[in-house]
């Protein structure tokens, strides 16, 4: 856990899970307590919180950047330790965060993780100001990665700081995405030119020129990524191109499933092979994603079309 700048925290991802959030906590310094902007999926993180002397039992605010169980597992167990606190949700992710979730994806991304439903308190929408004690934060809708993305900015001590949710999160129309959304959004954000950009998974990136090139990076990502998954799923090209640019994002695990799936497609490609050779010297855990996304999308499309 760390003090970004006075008063607001960053907790880095469980190690327990495949995925879980990065987490972030504002202390209002007020009759409001404690904000907490995404509790992730486990809740683990509360004797950290009591070292740097914030009380869990004041979070009486809960912010969702968006409805994937990774971001708002941990809701039920602090609805558990405070039942005052209010849940703020976007209009177009309340359904996907009241419900049960999808068992089948819970099973591959959440091994072992039972959820229960907690309801939305305030539905959130684009441009909403959000007062607490001094401090006020504006809602923006930024779908693309879900429906009802929403990135919540503050200034603070003259820094604009963006919590922004998957920045880093894909855009697949079978996972809820848009990609022409997600690009428009992303536009969006980089024009607020926040000095802190508090992603969803990778923590708090600054100053602002580093930020913005962690968007337009997530940006070709994802434009690979959506080619790779919904455009051309046989075009070995792009499907280098895209194991390349996630290997350049330093994210081994992934660059080498995208790499075998390459070599699936295609056994004797010289420049996969050279490839999966420079990302297997990072040592990186072997995940097996690809498959499932593929066939996730596979059965979308099928039933799409019935
Ligand atoms: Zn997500």
């Amino acid at each position: 856990m760390i003090e970004i700048i006075n008063n607001i925290y960053y907790i880095e991802p469980s190690k327990e899970a495949i995925f879980d959030s990065a987490k972030y906590i504002i202390d209002t310094m007020s009759d409001d307590g404690l904000i907490i902007i995404d509790p992730g999926l486990y809740l683990n993180y509360f004797t950290k919180l009591r070292e740097n002397s914030l009380d869990s039992k004041k979070i009486n605010h809960c912010l969702i950047t968006h409805a994937h169980l990774d971001h708002y597992g941990a809701c039920y167990k602090l609805l558990e330790m405070n039942n005052d606190i209010k849940f703020y949700v976007h209009n177009a992710d309340v359904n996907n965060f009241e419900e049960i979730v999808d068992e089948e994806l819970s099973k591959n991304f959440y091994p072992g993780y039972k959820y229960s439903p907690v309801k939305v308190s305030v539905k959130v929408y684009d441009n909403q100001l959000l007062k607490f004690g001094d401090l006020e934060i504006k809602c923006l809708h930024t779908p693309g990665h879900s429906p009802g993305a929403t990135a919540y900015y503050v200034e603070i001590e003259g820094y604009r700081i963006l919590f922004a949710g998957d920045i880093g999160g894909s855009a697949l129309e079978h996972s809820g995405g848009n990609i022409d959304d997600y690009n428009k959004s992303m536009c969006k954000l980089i024009e607020i030119e926040p000095d802190i950009l508090c992603e969803g998974h990778e923590g708090p990136i600054r100053p602002n020129e580093k930020a913005e090139e962690f968007i337009r990076n997530c940006i070709e990502f994802n434009d690979l990524f959506h080619k790779a998954i919904e455009e051309s799923p046989s075009d070995i090209q792009i499907w280098y191109k895209l194991a390349k640019n996630v290997y350049e994002m330093k994210d081994y695990s992934f660059a080498l499933d995208i790499c075998n799936h390459l070599l699936d497609l295609n056994p004797g490609n010289k420049k996969g092979i050279q490839l999966r050779n420079l990302i297997k010297k990072q040592n990186p855990p072997e995940v097996d994603f690809i498959k499932v996304i593929l066939k996730r999308r596979d059965e979308y499309v099928k039933t799409k079309h019935k």
